[in-house]
């Protein structure tokens, strides 16, 4: 185990100018750079592929961010093949010196903050801010996985042999810090990993590979394997030696890959429909400032996203407070992810149909406290909305529709509101807004949620303090939380010694 004890990274302090300076040129830099070309990374060497692929700029739809390859049936043999041989000499490696790889992997991540967060603005849409907290992120992931074996249960007579190669299939809208952490938990189990980044943002992923290839995780350990979703992604995550897969993804993404495979080693984080409770006991300011944070932070394309305010009656029905909700949200600076004042930034692709109908179309008893408008330049570039009078049984409140679009329900009560809230068949975040002691204690008896918040926003976890996982349908797998114990210790089984308590 390291001698200094896990500590949480610090994000950049924007208010000196220094930094202010340092990612505006690193930012501008970025703006100006060509298109960048990305191998797969197959057997120790960067590889062509059957075909490429490209990824754009959501701030400037039609501009080519990265061309990368993808690979066919035989470069995803010959992945599986490298990572079953390289498991073996990984897990052989004695697990200090796995560990010292993590660390030095922390301080490769933190080399590249700024290449990190000006590629997120240019392919992820991401403001600096929302780039910023996800690079602390992925450094803090490199920094608790490091320990966690030994925290969780490693001694000197204990051995712990790790599962077969892992899959890792992370999201686009934190392509830094998810595809790191899925990445880092079994290689610090000791076993390899295929990487297949999200189509959307391949070149965010690859910087967050080479800067783990640099601290000298073998290239044949960690391999970057871009393929299509056709047969290609299908035999990658089906194909019998791989050991497990880690998706953070839609539900309906996780269901189709136990279609194809029933009895697939599944770790997944899935969608959620979250919401936010606040009564009348609530801070109304602090209640406003954490909830339009919450949902419209990355222009709401986050999994733990509040997608509804369920508000007591009393709250629901004061003009005061509909008023200051309304400023909050009209009063964010909508606009490209390369103006440092943006704060709600594009989406990252033109809105399906159902973002589209949750942003332009009303259902019974509902009315636009602010109403959604889409940029004339830009389609993916839409301002806040916000539902008032969302029904519990409609379907807004059924579907997950990750854009900047928030509904707002009317309980009766707390007991009412918790009701709402629980009545889902997903349970990734929720909160509740209240100064009342006795309100809290309650809810935090009956609320039914994976990550429960109170008096604070309710995304943005943050490694150790608040461990990300959902409930009910928000989660596949045995159901240790990332960032938190026994994540890594999922990946393998301790032989010899009893597993932790
Ligand atoms: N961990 C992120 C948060 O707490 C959410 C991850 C996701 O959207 O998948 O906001």
């Amino acid at each position: 185990l390291p001698d200094e004890p896990f500590d949480n990274e610090a994000d950049t302090d924007f208010s000196l100018e220094a930094n202010v300076d340092w990612i505006r040129a690193r930012v501008a830099e970025e703006k100006e750079a060509p298109p960048a070309k990305v191998p797969l990374q197959i057997g120790g060497i960067p590889h062509d592929g059957k075909g490429t692929a490209t990824t754009e700029d959501p701030s400037r739809p039609g501009t080519v961010v990265c061309e990368y390859a993808e690979a066919g049936w035989d470069e995803v043999m010959e992945a599986i093949e490298t990572a079953v041989d390289a498991r073996q000499r990984w897990m052989a490696k004695p697990a200090a010196e796995r560990t010292e790889i993590l660390l030095q992997a922390a301080a490769e991540l933190s080399a590249v903050r700024g290449k990190a967060i000006a590629t997120m603005v240019r392919e992820a849409g991401k403001s600096v801010v929302e780039a910023d907290v996800e690079v602390s992120e992925a450094i803090d992931f490199a920094n608790y996985y490091a320990r966690s074996l030994s925290a969780d249960g490693w001694s000197d007579g204990s051995s712990f042999t790790p599962i077969g190669p892992v899959v890792v299939t992370p999201p686009w809208n934190f392509p830094f810090a998810i595809p790191c952490g899925g990445v880092l938990a079994p290689l610090a189990a000791g076993t390899s990993v295929i990487l297949k980044p999200a189509p959307q943002t391949v070149l965010t992923a690859w910087v967050m590979a080479e800067a783990l290839w640099r601290a000298g995780v073998p290239r044949e350990v960690l391999q970057f394997v871009p393929c299509p979703d056709g047969p290609v992604g299908q035999e990658l995550v089906t194909d019998s030696r791989i050991g497990a897969v880690i998706l953070t993804g839609g539900f309906d993404t996780a269901r189709l890959f136990l279609s194809w495979k029933p009895d697939m080693n599944l770790f997944a984080e899935t969608s959620g429909k979250n919401s936010l409770i606040i009564t009348a006991a609530a801070d109304p300011d602090l209640a406003v400032k954490d909830l339009v944070r919450s949902a419209f932070g990355h222009a709401g394309q986050k999994c733990s996203a509040a997608s509804l305010a369920i508000l007591e009656a009393e709250v629901f029905n004061d003009p005061s407070f509909r008023r200051k909700l309304a400023d909050a949200a009209s009063s964010l600076r909508v606009g490209p992810s390369w103006d440092f004042a943006s704060v709600v930034t594009p989406v990252i692709r033109p809105p399906g149909p159902e973002l589209r109908r949750a942003l332009s179309s009303l259902d019974g008893g509902e009315s636009w406290l602010v109403e959604p408008r889409q940029d004339p330049e830009n389609p993916q570039l839409w301002s806040p909305g916000i539902k008032l009078g969302v029904k519990p049984d409609s379907w807004f409140r059924r579907t997950e529709c990750f854009g900047p679009v928030l509904g707002v329900v009317c309980a009766r009560d707390l007991r009412h509101a918790i009701e709402i809230q629980n009545d889902s068949s997903f349970a990734l975040t929720g909160g509740l807004h209240s100064l009342d002691p006795q309100e809290i204690a309650r809810w935090r008896e009956q609320a039914q949620v994976g990550n429960g918040y109170i008096n604070r926003p309710i995304t943005g976890a943050i490694v150790r303090r608040q461990p990300f996982g959902g409930w009910k349908q928000s989660c596949f797998g045995p159901g240790a939380k990332a960032g938190g114990p026994n994540y890594v210790a999922q990946f393998g089984a301790w032989e010899d010694a009893a597993p932790p308590e």
